[in-house]
């Protein structure tokens, strides 16, 4: 038998070795030497949200090192996100304290990415982030702690030793993964880690994950080319296929059944089967029981969940193409069919507070409107509710090839709103080039496509039992455009 890769720990922190040292792993340290001002200046160029900057930092760290230590290399880093803002270690104790009597009585988050590479290509990601609420101190309180605890302090994003009997009293509350806190997931490294045989037990064959997409038309979709390319990436032996499922229920329940019975892990669902979804699954999240549909079911041991990961995606593609920077207050939604409810419940969950919407038959934009507690408007009046909209977002086929373009004079919609358009084929419908031309910011339905796919990869390709994080990144987009340009070409 051959001996496990090495292990080597691509960090000089010292709790983040104790941490591995008191799990029993054997391991040597190697420092990364990677400036991180560098990386987090660029990364705030280019409006990277705060989990993506944690998650870039981790991997930048372990592939300075990955590139000359073959075997396992871990790296991690973590952000502190207090009020929408993220902060670094404080630079004296004049900030250690300022940081302190800032956070008591509030609180904060601890964003903290934990990746591994194997022979040199990352292959697991893995986000936590834990709340934590630094008890109400005066300052009398805050000035005796940081006096017993010295420039040791320094040290930590929070001005605080939580590990510490002293720091641990600063706090009436902490919610999630506890080694985390300290700068290590340290149970879904090891189960990770575990998996993939590093510790040498008596190597089990794990058996290839499959998953798919449903739908009715599908050989068209782009979904296997997104979770292959992850798979592969991660070294993860699976695959993702498209499945042409007829669109009746009781067709629909027969395939999931036979698919459940091969050993699927579970499929995207796709029109027209997102209402069969919810039908068929035994629970549904309180997600997809709001949306009313569901695009993803988990087939787990002992019952099949229905989920609805179009809210996420629409969240991740908005806020990344927003750059962080602005809220969204009011909204216009066109359409009403089942991507509408993923968007309206998106922009619920980030309290938009007026959201109207337009659909071609006024009796389902009344209905969601209904549901929903909004406000639906004529679709010929589409053009006129432009002035004083901060978004718009066109959910209905329009503009998809194939279809008519959609109809709208954007004249009243001011110069810095959002354009977003769910249609990814073309990438740039004729709604998007309209909004470009203008000088709007543009979002298309293809950042939306890849980041709702990243709920279904981390569960059934990465849920070994922890889900692990799929990066959205320019090189799976260039894979994507490139399939979808060679298309256009045949
Ligand atoms: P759906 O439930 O069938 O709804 C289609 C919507 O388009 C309805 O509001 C419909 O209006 C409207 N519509 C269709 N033809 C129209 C026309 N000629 N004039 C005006 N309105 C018209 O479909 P869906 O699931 O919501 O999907 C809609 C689009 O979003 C599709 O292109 C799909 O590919 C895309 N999508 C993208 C993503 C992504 O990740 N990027 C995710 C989901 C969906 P009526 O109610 O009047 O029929």
């Amino acid at each position: 038998m051959t001996a496990p890769p090495a292990i080597t720990l691509a960090s000089g922190s010292a709790i983040r070795a104790s941490i591995l040292k008191a799990h029993g792993v054997s391991f040597r340290v190697v420092k990364p030497g990677v400036d991180e001002s560098i990386i987090k200046s660029e990364a705030a160029k280019t409006g990277l949200g705060l989990e993506d900057m944690a998650m870039r930092l981790a991997e930048e760290k372990c592939m300075a090192v990955a590139k000359t230590q073959g075997g396992f290399v871990i790296g991690a880093d973590q952000i502190l996100e207090f009020e929408d803002h993220a902060y670094d270690k404080p630079h004296d104790m004049a900030e250690a304290k300022a940081r302190l009597g800032d956070m008591q009585g509030k609180t904060h988050t601890l964003i903290n990415a934990t990746v591994a590479a194997l022979d040199g290509d990352i292959i697991w990601r893995n986000l936590e982030r834990p709340r934590l609420s630094v008890r109400k101190m005066n300052r009398a309180e805050i000035d005796a702690y940081l006096e017993r605890v010295g420039e040791a302090v320094l040290s930590s994003v929070g001005a605080y030793m939580v590990e510490t009997p002293d720091g641990a009293a600063l706090f009436d509350r902490i919610d999630g993964d506890w080694f985390a806190v300290q700068g290590i997931a340290i149970y879904p490294l090891l189960a990770e880690l575990r998996q993939r045989g590093a510790f040498g037990e008596s190597w089990k064959e794990t058996l290839p994950v499959k998953a798919g997409v449903i739908g009715s038309p599908i050989a068209h979709s782009l979904s296997p080319l997104i979770h292959n390319e992850w798979a592969r990436r991660a070294k993860i032996a699976g695959r993702y296929e498209a499945i042409d499922v007829a669109p009746a229920y009781e067709a629909f329940a027969a395939a999931m059944d036979d698919l459940r019975a091969q050993g699927f892990a579970g499929v995207n669902v796709t029109i027209p089967h997102k209402e069969n979804a919810l039908r068929y699954a035994d629970r549904a999240t309180e997600t997809a029981r709001k949306i009313g549909a569901a695009n993803m079911l988990t087939f787990a041991a002992d019952e099949t969940i229905a989920d609805n990961s179009d809210a996420v995606g629409f969240i991740k593609s908005l806020d990344a193409g927003l750059s962080g920077r602005r809220k969204i207050d009011t909204a216009l939604v066109l359409g009403a069919g089942g991507a509408a409810r993923g968007v309206i419940a998106a922009l619920q969950g980030l309290k938009c507070e007026r959201i109207a919407i337009a659909n071609r038959t006024r009796s389902k934009a009344d209905a969601l409107a209904k549901e929903f507690g909004l406000e639906a408007l004529d679709w010929s009046a589409r053009s006129s509710l432009l002035a004083g909209c901060d978004l718009l977002v066109n959910t209905t086929s329009l503009g998809m090839a194939g279809q008519p373009s959609l109809d709208i004079d954007l004249a009243d919609l001011p110069n810095l709103s959002v354009v977003f358009d769910i249609v990814y084929t073309p990438l740039e419908t004729p709604l998007l080039k309209q909004a470009r031309a203008r000088g709007n910011p543009v979002i298309n339905g293809l950042e939306m496509l890849m980041h709702q796919a990243a709920p279904g990869f981390s569960t059934w390709f990465g849920g070994r039992p922890y889900p692990v994080f799929p990066r959205v990144d320019d090189a799976l987009r260039d894979l994507l455009i490139g399939a979808l340009n060679k298309r256009v070409g045949s």
